[in-house]
């Protein structure tokens, strides 16, 4: 058993700078939890106070329920990774593994025992009599992980474990990381800015900015229901589209008017923003790169654009756009639709619409950037 419950939690460092602001979140057992925000937003920061390497400014954390604010690092039974790996580098892989149990006064046939089931998990075996040296990055990143996984601590924390990894392995020790949390089975909270890593990861996630949590969910609803325009901007790549724009609302139902064009709010998100009351006038619209779609020209529902870069990202393609007051749209567009004569056609310059359905459509109050419906 191990939850962590932090309470209106908040962290001012010695420059007076309020690092983390009342902090509040339960962190259940065996829960896979995810802190993503851009750099400097005050997740290590909390981290390091769940670990103890921080003081607590305010607040109390607790974990299974015992608050451990004025409790050691080492008593707090947790396992930290960190983006360096802080192994040490003159002592073998094995002793770096076996390092904090001999701390403990733990025999050597359990230690033993330990680090090499540890290694076969990690697969690290073969590297288990060199230097962190003779190693690549993401196998001393694999050691790190070794050494906090043998002392079986309540939860693990992970700051940033994989950004010194180039992208492949990357990718790769992050299914491995999925791996290791249904072996280990155990609470986990990672840090990250990454939020490929955190979608991919978290239960739940928890997206922060400037020491405030902007929005906490599973992944898919983060992604389906941003609470604000900064969840939204920051969850997917590339960015969700925002436009200003008018909400009309005309015989019951919705519509949206993006640079002269008419498209109707319906199904489900129609009835949501009956359900709320919306009042009609001016919006920012959110689309998702890939929820706009190439239209025949002339629809009411097609809003023209033209190309201003085309990437060609192997199943897909990005259009940069512009519409014809200025306004830059990103489109995904799968490759497999299109045929190479019209592939060939998307050069800069190109005269293109394009439309969305109402389903896809996102609508945030453009002051406040809260979203109308969920926010
Ligand atoms: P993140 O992990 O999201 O990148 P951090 O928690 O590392 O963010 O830092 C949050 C803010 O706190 C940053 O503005 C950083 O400069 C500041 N900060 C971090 N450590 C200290 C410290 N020891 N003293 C003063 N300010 C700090």
């Amino acid at each position: 058993m191990a939850s962590v419950k932090l309470t209106d939690v908040k962290k001012v460092y010695d420059n007076h700078v309020t690092t983390v602001h009342d902090f509040n979140l339960e962190i259940k057992d065996k829960e896979f939890i995810v802190f993503v925000g851009p750099s400097g937003c005050g997740k290590s920061t909390t981290l390091r106070m769940i670990a103890g390497l921080e003081d607590i400014t305010e607040g109390t954390i607790e974990i299974d329920g015992v608050v451990v604010n004025d409790l050691q690092p080492k008593d707090r039974d947790i396992a930290m990774v960190f983006q360096n790996y802080a192994l040490y580098p003159h002592m073998t892989v094995y002793d770096n593994i076996a390092f904090s149990l001999r701390l403990q006064k733990m025999p050597e046939d359990e230690i033993y025992e330990k680090v090499t089931n540890a290694a076969e998990i990690l697969g690290i075996t073969e590297y288990l009599t060199r230097k962190p040296r003779a190693l690549s990055g993401g196998q001393r990143q694999r050691v790190a992980i070794g050494r906090a996984m043998v002392r079986n601590s309540k939860v693990f924390l992970m700051d940033e474990p994989l950004s010194n990894l180039d992208a492949k392995l990357r990718n790769q020790m992050r299914a491995e990381i999925i791996l290791l949390r249904q072996k280990l089975n155990t609470t986990f909270i990672y840090v990250t800015h990454d939020q490929t890593e955190a979608m991919t990861l978290g239960d739940r996630i928890v997206i922060m900015r400037d020491g405030i949590i902007e929005q906490v969910g599973t992944p898919m609803e983060v992604f389906e229901k941003p609470h604000n325009i900064f969840v939204a901007e920051f969850i997917g790549a590339p960015k969700m589209n925002m436009i200003k724009t008018n909400l009309v609302k005309e015989g019951g139902c919705y519509y949206v008017t993006p640079f002269g064009a008419r498209i109707e709010v319906d199904g489900e998100k129609g009835e949501e923003l009956i359900q709320k009351g919306v009042k009609p006038g001016p919006v920012t619209l959110g689309v998702r790169p890939e929820h706009m779609v190439l239209a025949p020209e002339g629809g009411q529902d097609a809003i023209p654009c033209k190309i201003e870069v085309n990437e060609m990202m192997g199943s897909e393609l990005h259009l940069h756009l512009v519409t014809e007051d200025e306004t830059r749209l990103i489109v995904r567009v799968p490759t497999i639709e299109l045929s190479a004569q019209q592939r060939e056609h998307l050069g800069f310059g190109t005269q293109l619409y394009i439309t969305f359905k109402g389903k896809v459509m996102h609508f945030f109050d453009s002051e406040s950037g809260k979203n109308l419906i969920y926010g």
